[in-house]
């Protein structure tokens, strides 16, 4: 029996996230409904600025769960055409595109505007959710042996490969990853993964031994210009995870010339960043900037986690029930994890 209510973690600000009750959502024709399993907090919902804007929001969008109903009428397919059916276990992207835009049409997914415009609903850390028509097409049957908490790290992990294809990786780079979150020690393992050198610089101990255990070689951010001169003095692609100025310089001063940047998360919407046009200019180096991740890249994930490349186990995620997520939520704002994912 499904229920009339649910409860929800809604975010009224960055220290304010409470359990509250609403409806659960009814259907139309082509929807789902779907039992969140699992979802975990994205470190970019704990970037005041960000999240602010969206406030009040029913926190998260990174759900994997059970299909519990199809709405009325014809039951929706997936690409094979086979019907969805309540007891199929999904990923679903809180974005889907509408394929047929010159944005889709370039695989530029993100900037389409049926993909800014979907989300799931209310959101992914609610005991149930709604799968809008547009999002079923990015929704993908879990195989059996991937549980749902593994199957939440999805859409995080579709960001890592979309910003190293993004990033052209090749196996014979040599890659910085600066800041070793979840986010960094995901594209250590994708970049180790494709046989890359993988060197990473976080000030938290527990973060670089982590990115050891992934195949990086890891140091303290004081130790950084010592461990790249073994490289000649920079990176061919550097991954700058922190979404500030300074960490952006520091990215550009360790770009071997012929280099990559990545900026992988946003600066606050007017922030500065200075850098030195002539060194940019005549070291031929190239900054690219990545943002969320398309339906392509998530199927690619799901390969990735299918094949155990990556897992919750692996990242050093903590895994907690649902009714913690604020403290959940506080422990990864105060960099006490990195990882919450909540259980249902
Ligand atoms: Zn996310
Ligand atoms: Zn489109």
């Amino acid at each position: 029996m499904i229920p009339t209510e649910m409860q929800v973690a809604m975010l009224r600000s960055v220290d304010d996230i409470a359990i509250e009750r609403v409806a659960v959502p009814r259907l139309a024709e082509g929807e789902l409904l779907v039992r969140t399993g699992a979802a975990g907090i994205c470190t970019g919902d704990i970037m005041a600025w960000y999240v602010q804007r969206k406030a009040p929001l029913v926190l998260g969008h990174e759900p994997a769960g059970e299909i519990v109903a199809v709405g009325p009428g014809d039951a929706p397919r997936d690409e094979s055409g086979r019907s969805f059916v309540p007891g199929d276990r999904v990923f679903v992207h809180h974005h889907a595109p509408c394929f047929s835009c010159g944005f889709c049409a370039r695989g530029d997914y993100v900037q389409c505007a049926t993909w800014r415009a979907t989300r799931i609903d209310p959101g992914a850390i609610a005991e149930y959710f709604r799968v809008p028509r547009e999002n079923v097409r990015d929704t993908l049957c879990l195989p059996e042996h991937l549980s749902y908490v593994d199957g939440s790290l999805v859409e995080p992990l579709a960001c890592v490969v979309k910003s190293l294809r993004r990033a052209e990786l090749v196996a014979s780079d040599r890659v910085l990853c600066i800041g070793l979150g979840v986010m960094g020690l995901m594209h250590v393992a994708l970049a180790r993964n494709a046989d890359a050198a993988v060197l990473g610089s976080d000030p938290i101990a527990s973060r670089r031994e982590r990115a050891q255990s992934l195949g990086a070689r890891a140091v303290a951010p004081e130790e950084l210009h010592d461990a790249l001169a073994a490289w000649g003095g920079g990176a061919d692609l550097v991954i700058c995870g922190p979404g500030s100025s300074a960490a952006l310089r520091a990215a550009f001063e360790a770009c071997a010339p012929g280099g990559r940047v990545m900026m992988f998360t946003p600066l606050e919407p007017g922030a500065q960043f200075d850098l030195d046009p002539a060194s940019f200019y005549f070291g031929d180096r190239r900054m690219i900037a990545s943002y969320s991740c398309g339906p392509d890249d998530t199927r690619a994930a799901l390969a990735l986690l299918a094949a155990g490349v990556v897992s919750a186990e692996r990242l050093g995620a903590t895994i907690r029930p649902f009714a913690e997520v604020a403290a959940a939520y506080a422990d990864l704002r105060a960099a006490r994890c990195i990882k919450p994912i909540l259980t249902f």
